[in-house]
């Protein structure tokens, strides 16, 4: 929407009162939600059938809010007070046992969330992404090193290596120190 790129009426989680606090924050009209998106339901939990959890760890990178714990190999199960209901694990899993569960009854939309579970996702969801990006900057700085490494190594190598191969090589090499280097300049 900020990019001008999706209209208002494309968010079934928070249904007809959604649209209504979108349309005041934008400006734009309100309008019916669009059913190529989805139906405004119940909010759902997802569970996890743990007699089919083969411990695979799938769902858990899925899970923008962090609220699946588990180990690799060992079953898995949600935290439901964590649960946005997003259902983006269900795809995730290989042998299909998650199932979303509604939970709120009749109410849907704004009348099955609340302010301030909105706002502990949107903190939960800042952590994730600041975890994640930590994790592939860590990574991205480890392959760095190994990389730097390889380079300085590099001229010990060349009489038994082509010189096009050894340019090749010295190119994906200087792309994984650029791109460490621009990683931490993040914020
Ligand atoms: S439905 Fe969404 S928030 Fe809930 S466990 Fe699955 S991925 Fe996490
Ligand atoms: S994706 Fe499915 S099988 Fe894998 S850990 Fe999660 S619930 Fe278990």
């Amino acid at each position: 929407m900020a990019a001008g790129e999706a209209d208002i009426d494309r968010c079934p989680p928070g249904g007809a009162e959604g649209i209504q606090r979108l349309a005041a924050l934008t400006g734009r009209p309100a309008k019916p939600l669009d059913p190529a998106h989805g139906q405004e339901r119940p909010r759902a939990l997802a569970v996890i059938d743990e007699a089919w959890c083969i411990g695979c760890t799938l769902c858990i990178k899925a899970c923008p809010v962090d609220c699946i714990v588990g180990a690799s190999k060992r079953m898995h199960t949600v935290i439901d007070a964590q649960c946005t209901g997003c259902e983006l694990c269900v795809p995730a899993c290989p042998v299909d046992c998650i199932a979303m569960v509604p939970v709120t009854g009749e109410r849907t939309g704004w009348a099955a969330w609340s302010t301030p579970d909105a706002q502990v996702a949107r903190e939960r969801y800042d952590f994730h992404r600041f975890r994640v990006d930590r994790a592939a900057r860590e990574n991205d700085e480890r392959l760095a090193a190994k990389a730097a490494q390889k380079l300085a190594d590099l001229p010990a190598h060349t009489q038994h290596t082509d010189p096009a191969t050894i340019e090749r090589k010295r190119a994906v090499i200087e792309a994984a120190l650029a791109r460490a280097r621009a990683r931490r300049e993040i914020p």
